[in-house]
């Protein structure tokens, strides 16, 4: 048997990529699982809303995933990046920084996608601790204390009212003038939302646990918490080489049973859906690896 030739080769080995690898184990598929090792929310000390997982760490999870994948002896596992795909006559051949090459008839993108984190200062440092992006994933643990919510515009006013269900005492920073309609900043004002439009020149921590932040106008607004939406890229370039469509708001498009627009070519998990769970992409990591599974089915038939 050629060791280089697979089934199908899933790159990104986190919740998804090993979610799609465990269903098809179980579907005696020859599998090889690409993952560089770095799952977007390695930083957060806790994470939260995925049943039976509930407050374990991050990598207590993944340790766990991988221990029960390993036991499906068709699935290997490869610790490398993928840096290039192409198509061929059989299926894809992908290569990796390490310099291996192997082939699949197809393939499964978990690669996640890349959080580009702004120019403040301690922001980075806080980033999954206190610096916060979703309200389902960390707001509980924050409920009722300072808050900030980092944003403006629109997605400020639809961001803030949604953290108020968590704390009454929140700041909305548009950080420089606010793009709020009026009527959205009277409203938010009349439910208790302080707005500030100075900018956070530096956000104070101990050990990512804020403190307080530093307005470029020279005062200090303590907080325990602060929202914040962060830009993305994709973390890998490869779909987009292989021309898979990029919707607009960012996510690799794909049906409901996770296809690609290009045949023989899925993804599950962050890069395709702006919910970004733990569950939810253990979830479609599962309708991936089955229904392409169902694909080489039909091929083979
Ligand atoms: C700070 C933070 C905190 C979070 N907290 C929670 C929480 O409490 N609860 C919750 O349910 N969700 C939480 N999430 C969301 C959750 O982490 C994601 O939804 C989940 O990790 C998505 O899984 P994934 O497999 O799609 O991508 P990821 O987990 O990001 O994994 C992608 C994997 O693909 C690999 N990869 C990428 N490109 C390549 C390549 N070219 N070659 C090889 N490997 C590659 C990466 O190294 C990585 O291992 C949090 C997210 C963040 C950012």
């Amino acid at each position: 048997m050629d060791q280089r030739k697979f089934d199908v080769i899933i790159i990104g080995g986190s919740y998804a990529g090993l979610s799609a690898a465990m269903a098809l184990g179980r579907s005696l598929r020859r599998v090889l699982v690409i993952d560089a090792g770095k799952p977007c929310n390695r930083q957060t000390p806790h994470s939260h809303n995925f049943l039976t997982q509930d407050g374990k760490t991050p990598s207590e999870i993944a340790v766990i995933a991988r221990e029960q994948v390993e036991k499906y002896d068709t699935v290997s596992f490869l610790s490398d990046y993928a840096v290039q795909g192409r198509k061929t006559d059989q299926g894809f051949e992908i290569s990796t920084e390490k310099g291996e090459v192997f082939e699949g008839t197809k393939l499964i993108f978990a690669t996640g996608v890349k959080d580009l984190m702004p120019p403040i200062p301690g922001f980075v440092e806080c980033w999954g601790i206190s610096v916060i992006h979703c309200p389902y994933c960390h707001g509980y643990e924050v409920r009722g204390e300072r808050t900030g919510v980092l944003a403006n515009g629109e997605f400020a006013f639809e961001y803030a009212k949604m953290i108020t269900n968590w704390t009454k005492d929140l700041t909305l920073f548009t950080q420089g003038e606010s793009s709020l309609a009026k009527e959205q900043a009277e409203k938010l004002m009349a439910k208790g939302v302080k707005i500030i439009k100075s900018k956070i020149a530096q956000i104070e921590h101990a050990d990512g646990k804020l403190t307080q932040v530093h307005l470029e106008d020279g005062s200090k607004v303590p907080l325990a918490a602060l929202y914040a939406k962060t830009d993305f890229v994709q973390s890998s370039d490869i779909p987009l080489a292989l021309g898979c469509t990029i919707a607009k708001n960012g996510y690799l498009e794909v049906d409901f049973v996770q296809k690609t627009n290009i045949p023989g070519v899925f993804a599950c998990g962050d890069s395709t859906n702006m919910f970004r769970t733990v569950s939810y992409a253990v979830s479609a990591g599962t309708m991936a690896g089955a229904a392409c599974n169902k694909e080489l089915i039909d091929e083979e038939f």
